[in-house]
Parts: structure tokens; sequence; C-alpha cells
């Protein structure tokens, strides 16, 4: 599969109080050194708990906000020094779906035109056919083309959610960044939209960055999956993989997380200890070592590299030392 999305060393810091790089101003790291690709066609699952950077990756690599470092290329271009026309461009191909279906329609604007607003707004197509190809959406998100003259607020969550889905499909992207697009909704119609976004990426052949809060929710759908944690990437590998052979503490409570379809099934959930830290005064050494099951000393000390064993990607020091598990705590649970 083709490279789409190549980004590397992103960083995303935000200032509170003063400037960035005025003394005295508590700076928030939200992402810290993200790399990973995303390849034509493919689901790349972002997870973490609330907080751990995933809208402030997704809206980085969109350039709807300004990243502090790094890059992102898109077939090979860095998106951040783009300008003018070729940015345009580049939004056309990109497109952002956000978790709340009923902030991000306009309550004033009927269905229809919400759908063939970006399109005119192109330039893709006269009038005339934008309407043809909004009617033609609406069928392929499985609502009835009569709602085009509807308003939003005649629409349930999972409508909307669909309404939202069918105006990025209006300009045929390549990438779509999906932001908790089913965390607002009730958990039969959440099914229900996972399956659209499936069948979708059958037909059309997109790329989607997914993000979730919730591992459950990028399951099914991924190719790949990223673990972050406090604006890093703690793990990355192939979905199987990942299940099958967790290797971060972290990525090992949340697959414990997950209710079971069978109760007779009796796994031991992982309980993680207190909240996630603050970002601007993270854990020294590894960020994860305040909350971990498996700390040892040098977790306390130094900040672990993300290592690649065999494409199967983690942060962690119990898998520093070539890939071997040291030995130090091989008598902890779950370790
Ligand atoms: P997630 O999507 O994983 O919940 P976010 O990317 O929204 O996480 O946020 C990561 C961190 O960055 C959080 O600590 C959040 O408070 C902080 N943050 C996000 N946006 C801003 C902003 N515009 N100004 C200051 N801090 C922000
Ligand atoms: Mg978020």
């Amino acid at each position: 599969m083709e490279k789409l999305l190549e980004v590397r060393g992103l960083k995303k810091y935000f200032a509170l109080n003063k400037g960035l790089f005025s003394k005295g101003s508590t700076i928030i790291k939200a992402v810290d050194d993200v790399s990973f690709d995303l390849k034509g066609g493919e689901t790349l699952g972002v997870v973490g708990e609330s907080g751990s950077g995933k809208s402030t990756v997704g809206r980085s690599i969109l350039r709807l906000i300004e990243p502090t470092a790094g890059e992102v290329n898109y077939k090979g271009e860095n998106i951040l020094s783009l300008k003018g026309e070729s940015l345009r461009s580049f939004r056309k191909n990109a497109q952002m779906i956000f978790q709340d279906p009923y902030a991000s329609l306009n309550p004033r604007m009927r269905v229809g035109d919400a759908i063939i607003e970006p399109i005119l707004s192109h330039n893709l197509m006269s009038r005339g056919d934008a309407i043809d190809k909004a009617v033609e959406l609406l069928e392929k998100v499985g609502l009835d083309k009569d709602y085009f003259d509807r308003f939003p607020h005649q629409f349930s969550g999972g409508q909307r959610q669909r309404i939202g889905i069918a105006r990025a499909l209006g300009l045929e992207p390549e990438v779509i960044v999906a932001d908790e697009p089913v965390s607002a909704l009730d958990v039969s119609v959440q099914a229900q939209i996972i399956n659209l976004f499936k069948d979708l990426q059958e037909e059309f052949g997109f790329a989607y960055l997914f993000i979730a809060h919730d591992l459950s929710v990028v399951k099914y759908l991924s190719d790949r999956i990223a673990v972050m944690y406090l604006g890093e990437i703690v793990e990355l590998c192939k979905k199987e993989e990942l299940f099958e052979n967790p290797m971060h503490p972290y990525t090992k409570a949340l697959i414990s997380a997950i209710p079971k379809p069978d109760p007779r099934i009796k796994e031991k959930r992982i309980i993680l200890k207190g909240d996630i830290p603050s970002h601007s005064n993270p854990p020294s050494g590894c960020k994860f070592s305040s909350r971990c099951y498996c700390v040892m000393d040098i977790c306390k000390e130094k900040h672990p590299e993300l290592i690649d064993y065999n494409g199967h990607k983690v942060r962690c020091h119990l898998f520093s030392k070539g890939g071997e598990n040291n030995g130090e705590i091989s008598s902890k649970e779950n370790c």
C-alpha cells in the first residue's frame, strides 16, 4: 500500500499564562514527539484516555492547529509548509469528522445545503450536479433523500453523524480523521455508525485515522492501533498483534477493561491507580511510571525510547534490553 501520510517528530506545546518561550509560563506538552505512517486505504486506530493528546494529533496533521515542531508529509510533501492553493487542495483531500454531531452542523443550514456547501466552495461541480451528488450521498450514508430540505434539529445524534459523514464524503477525500465520532452516541447506535464507516471505506477506499478513548471502538475497524499516553505513542502495531501480544502495561490495562462477551470467561481486570498526571508536570523518566504496576527503578530515572521489535513498537523499559524482560520484575503479576 502507498504511504499517504508520514508524521515525524510531531510536537504541539501549549503555553498557559505567557508566551511559549518566556519564563514562568506553564508548558503543556500535549503532543510530544509523535511519529507514524498512514497508508492508503488503511485504518490506524488511536486510543488513550482523555487528555492523552489524540485530538491534538488529529488537528495538527490536518493543520487545523499549527504544530510546534515536526513534519507531516502527505504524498511526500510537507503540509506544514503549504500555503494558498496547495493548502486548499490538501484540505479537500483530508477531512475531519468530529465527536459532537450537535455542534458540527450549522443549525440554520438545511441538510442538503450543508452537504453541497463544501463541494461548491472547492468548485468541484455545478450546483445542479452537487445537488444530485448530495442526494446520492444521503442514500449512501443510510438516510432518506427527502431529508435534503430538513434542518439538523430534526435529527437524532446518529443521524446527524451520518449527515456529517456525507458532508465529508462530498469532497472525495483520501484521508478522514474521525475524532471520537461515536463517543457521544448511544451504544446501540455506535455499532451502526462503525459499520457505516467500514462499509464506506470498502466502497471508496479512503484511509482513516480513527480516534477513540476506548479500545473496543477501534477493535473492529482498525488495521493497526497506536496507544497514546500523555502526549506520546507507547505502543504501535497491527491490531491482531496488539490484542494477542500486548507488550506495554498500559495497553494490557486497556485490554483488560474491555467487557467480555461471555461473562463466564473471568479474566482479571487490571485497575490502574490514580488519575492521569498533569501534562505540565509529568513524572520524570517514563511518563506512565506513576501508575504502572510493573514499575522498576530505571522507569523513574530514564525516559524509554519507542523501540521496534519486528514491526511491534513499544516504549517500555521491560523490553529495553534487547527485547528481553530483564528479569527484575518477573514476580509481579501481569508484567
Ligand atoms: P485527547 O483528545 O486525547 O483527550 P487533547 O489532544 O484534547 O487530548 O488534549 C491533550 C492535552 O492538551 C490536554 O491536557 C489538554 O488540556 C491540552 N490542550 C488541548 N488543547 C489545548 C489548548 N488549545 N490550550 C491549552 N491546552 C490544550
Ligand atoms: Mg479528544
